[in-house]
């Protein structure tokens, strides 16, 4: 049997992505040595950023540094995995352009021009994708390089078993990573100099990252705020946000935003053919799914079981059963957090699913290695197979949604029960579960 390392490949390290790893690291790859001579495995995990942005804690973490600082929200990933040997574990830096599901690679851009491949025993060590050819070989095994048509490094990396991790992002360049995690940075500082002398913001939705005590009108685009929350909380919420002098108008959509001649302000075209002028606007009008590796795949109503192709829900999010595979895309896909079509767009979304999907991950790994190992028709075979008992996963209806207003208090509900001001802050605004960011990223655990 081969002695080759197989790949599981993680796409996307952020929440949902650095967990499933740590599961993979922790409780599966020891129960995959099931004989002499089984295949080894090894994690790569692949993702445009070194580090998971806290974006719990973005509506406070963009009205200054002071408040949040850069080090607490942004974590960075490589210390989760140093424990783990280089043969187990790999790291690479860039962002998967395509997945060839017939010869069973992912195309990944590397990010250029100073981009690292890291090893868990060379975490520390980073390295000039333009010399990936001085690495030890045995670093860059199934990794061919070449450099693509606009001079970018382009690797491909073949796997036994594939995830997708990768979320979705904003429109808002302040409240998702839209790459490595220095633009995010950036923005968050160009935001910031500007905020200094600003006499207008305008901020555009009103979902719960639409919440800051700094704005002046907010545009909530429905008949009320936090639309998935019952009537009650939006009206608590809008009476809150009234109160600290926030200008809340409902049904009024921004069509365009385009910057001013003086190249400082934005005009905001309404599709109330008023345009409005303001220092700084925000856009937290949800998230787009990070799926575009599939184009041109086709985008269809939700195929049934059987079907051929991967294929993306109208909203270009990834379908899966309940059992987090992907129909129809081959052997040992799984899709899980907010790039899955079956997530709410919310951190229960992504600890609730990764049991379940690191179980049937290990089960199609455990059958996959028995069928090596046994005749097809074999009683053996059979037996290995029927052993193997898939999870499902089912949403928690009853999750607990906090939505901090003010900065000792807020809307929310927890277990299907409103809840108090004074709960909401206990239970987010007071720390924005910052205590838990590096416990969460460094063991995989549910902030
Ligand atoms: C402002 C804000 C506040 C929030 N607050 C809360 C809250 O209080 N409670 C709650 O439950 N939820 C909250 N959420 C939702 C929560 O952040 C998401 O559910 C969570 O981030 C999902 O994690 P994920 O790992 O699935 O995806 P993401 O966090 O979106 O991470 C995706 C990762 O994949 C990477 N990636 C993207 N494209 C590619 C590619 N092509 N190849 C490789 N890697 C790629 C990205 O760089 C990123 O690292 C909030 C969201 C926002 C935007």
């Amino acid at each position: 049997m081969s002695q080759k390392p197989l790949n599981i490949v993680i796409l996307g390290a952020s929440f949902s992505g650095v967990t499933v790893a740590n599961n993979i690291l922790n409780r599966v790859i020891e129960k995959l040595k099931s004989f002499e001579d089984a295949p080894t495995y090894q994690v790569i995990l692949i993702s445009p950023s070194t580090h998971v942005y806290w974006n719990i804690c973005a509506p406070r973490a963009l009205v200054s540094s002071n408040l949040i600082t850069r080090d607490t929200s942004f974590i960075p990933i490589m210390p989760t995995f140093e424990e783990y040997p280089s043969e187990q574990f790999q790291f690479i830096q860039g962002t998967a352009t395509s997945v060839d599901t017939s010869a069973k690679e992912v195309h990944i851009s590397l990010i250029t021009p100073v981009t690292t491949i890291h090893t868990s025993s060379a975490a520390r060590s980073s390295h000039n994708v333009n010399a990936l050819s001085s690495f030890p070989s045995q670093r860059l095994k199934g990794v061919r390089k070449s450099t693509g048509s606009k001079g970018r490094n382009i690797c491909k990396i073949p796997y036994n078993a594939l995830v997708y991790a990768t979320g979705s992002s904003t429109s808002s360049p302040l409240l998702s990573l839209h790459g490595p995690h220095e633009e995010t940075i950036s923005a968050l500082n160009s935001f910031q100099a500007k905020l200094k002398d600003a006499g207008s913001i305008l901020i555009v939705g009103g979902g719960p990252s639409a919440r800051s005590p700094i704005t002046i009108t907010l545009l909530s685009g429905h008949d009320r705020l936090l639309p998935n929350l019952p009537a009650k909380i939006s009206k608590k919420a809008e009476k809150k946000l009234r109160a600290l002098g926030v200008n809340v108008l409902h049904n009024i959509r921004l069509l365009a935003a385009k910057t001013a001649p003086d190249g400082q302000k934005t005009h905001c075209h309404l599709n109330n053919a008023v345009t409005v002028t303001s220092d700084l606007h925000i856009l937290a009008t949800g998230a787009v799914p990070n799926t575009g590796y599939f184009r041109p795949a086709p985008r269809g109503p939700v195929p049934t079981t059987g079907d051929k192709n991967p294929v993306l829900d109208e909203k270009g999010y990834i379908t899966t059963d309940t059992d987090l595979r992907i129909w129809g895309a081959g052997d040992r896909i799984f899709a899980t957090g907010d790039c899955a079509a079956y997530s709410r767009g919310c951190l229960g979304d992504v600890y609730d699913a990764v049991p379940v999907l690191v179980t049937n991950l290990t089960n199609d790994l455990v059958a996959y290695i028995n069928r090596l190992r046994y005749q097809e028709s074999s009683l053996a075979l059979q037996r290995e197979l029927n052993a193997l008992v898939d999870a499902r996963f089912s949403p928690n209806l009853r999750g607990s949604w906090l939505v901090p207003v003010t900065r000792f208090g807020g809307v929310g509900m927890v277990s299907g029960w409103r809840v108090p001001g004074w709960v909401v802050y206990l239970g987010k605004g007071r720390g924005w579960r910052l205590g838990r960011a590096r416990e969460t990223v460094g063991r995989g655990v549910h902030p």
